[in-house]
């Protein structure tokens, strides 16, 4: 019963929309500017189905075809959103939402069981990925616009922020074949499964709890993320850093796990910056050193590792290092004891966690951290295998809602579902 009442209101809803839609049937007289400067003549009236969140409506409106380029048009279809898409900018609204939370069958479920939408799974996944990969693609021009001056972000409302981090973290997302082809990687075959996508979580902080912790923004977090090189991403964290008012703001501070590339990169960009090896990450690594060494410490294994971690906390690099050449390894484990060590020596000044600690800072991303983790986790999810512009579109997603600038994707001109060779022309 509830069903049918459902299905009937929908039907309503749809003949209304479609009556309203009929109202105008885009006609702007025998010729029509074409988007490109040209003059598009009238040919006739054709008709096109479009989804909607009250289900497919029937529109018949006025084509116009532009000689010059060579196409058809049609300028009502620009003017309701749906000149590249049959699916309505509200429904694909819907979809993305959908699809950037749970996988493309479960959206597709969803959007069915709640609202009524029947949409196969593929074309779920096109239009999120389509506006996800719009929404990237826009956050690059808005980068480069950013770094070349031709934008220049307000500062920051209300008071100053005392600090900025950027937390960095990179991790793999299992992709097709052809974009892992000739790339080597940790598989017995040797060949690659993933691509690794570099993710950045910024927020700010200012002031600290009683107990002189420091605690985090409200409503300050925003993310990126980006399969593209270090160089690259580099330039989207510098323009992201920027938006966020890192010029304007007392003291920037780079979160990492201690991989080269994120501090080549803040060196690179934010020289001014602190630079932090999360302590979660140096923690695991003192893990994994009591692990190697768990034969030879025998049944003080937990002690030595209780008492290393203490060094750590305290940011005593050389008490570390000392009790790690103290153990007495041959051979291959020798060399990678000196491995495992070398990654306190080389980052020992950005290991001085007590120092940070006594300035008011954070040295570990924790709750960030889970942040950036929940958006990998989306690509993660057993059996999935993504293509980079998939991969990309829905990182973006989940980026654009942590961020709280969710609607900004609805809100660009054209920017939603051309395809890349239709972007490039535009711009
Ligand atoms: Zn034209």
């Amino acid at each position: 019963m509830e069903l049918a009442i459902r299905t009937a209101m929908l039907k309503l809803g749809g003949r209304l929309l479609e009556d309203l839609l009929g109202l105008d049937a885009g006609h702007r007289g025998p010729r029509a500017g074409c988007g490109n400067g040209h003059d598009a003549e009238f040919i006739s009236y054709r008709a096109k189905t479009i989804d909607t969140v009250v289900g497919p409506v029937r529109l018949r409106r006025a084509w116009y075809h532009c000689a010059a380029c060579g196409r058809g048009l049609a300028p009502r279809d620009a003017e309701l959103g749906t000149e590249r898409s049959s699916l309505s900018p509200g429904l694909r609204k819907m979809i993305a939402r959908a699809a950037a939370t749970v996988p493309f069958a479960r959206a597709a479920g969803l959007l069915a069981e709640l609202a009524g939408i029947e949409l196969t799974v593929k074309r779920t996944e096109r239009s999120a990925e389509a506006d996800g990969t719009a929404a990237a693609r826009a956050i690059s021009a808005e980068a480069d616009a950013i770094r070349s001056r031709r934008v220049v972000p307000l500062r920051p409302a209300g008071p100053l922020p005392d600090k900025l981090y950027l937390a960095v973290d990179g991790t793999g997302i299992p992709v097709v074949a052809r974009e892992a082809e000739g790339r080597r990687g940790k598989a017995d075959d040797g060949k690659a499964r993933t691509r690794e996508i570099k993710l950045a979580c910024l927020f700010t902080q200012t002031r600290l709890d009683d107990d002189g912790k420091p605690v985090r923004d409200p409503s300050s977090t925003t993310c990126l993320a980006t399969f593209e090189p270090a160089g690259q991403f580099g330039v989207l964290l510098d323009a992201e850093a920027r938006r966020r008012g890192i010029e304007h703001i007392r003291q920037p501070v780079v979160l990492g796990d201690g991989a080269a590339w994120i501090w080549t990169l803040a060196d690179q960009h934010f020289p001014a910056a602190t630079q932090i090896v999360d302590l979660y990450h140096a923690r695991e690594h003192l893990h994994d050193l009591a692990n190697l060494a768990a034969r030879l410490l025998a049944g003080h294994r937990d002690d030595w590792l209780a008492t290393r971690l203490e060094e750590l906390d305290a940011g005593n690099t050389g008490a570390i290092l000392a009790a790690g050449r103290n153990l007495d390894f041959t051979g291959s484990l020798a060399a990678e004891r000196d491995k495992a060590l070398a990654y306190f020596e080389h980052n020992a000044h950005r290991m001085r966690y007590q120092h940070f600690k006594s300035l008011g800072m954070f040295v570990g991303s924790g709750v960030v951290e889970a942040g950036c983790k929940s958006i990998g986790q989306r690509l993660k999810l057993s059996g999935m295998r993504w293509t980079l512009a998939g991969a990309t579109g829905i990182a973006t997603l989940r980026c654009q809602d942590a961020s709280h600038r969710w609607d900004e994707i609805w809100q660009r001109p054209h920017s939603q579902t051309a395809p890349p060779h239709l972007a490039s022309q535009a711009s």
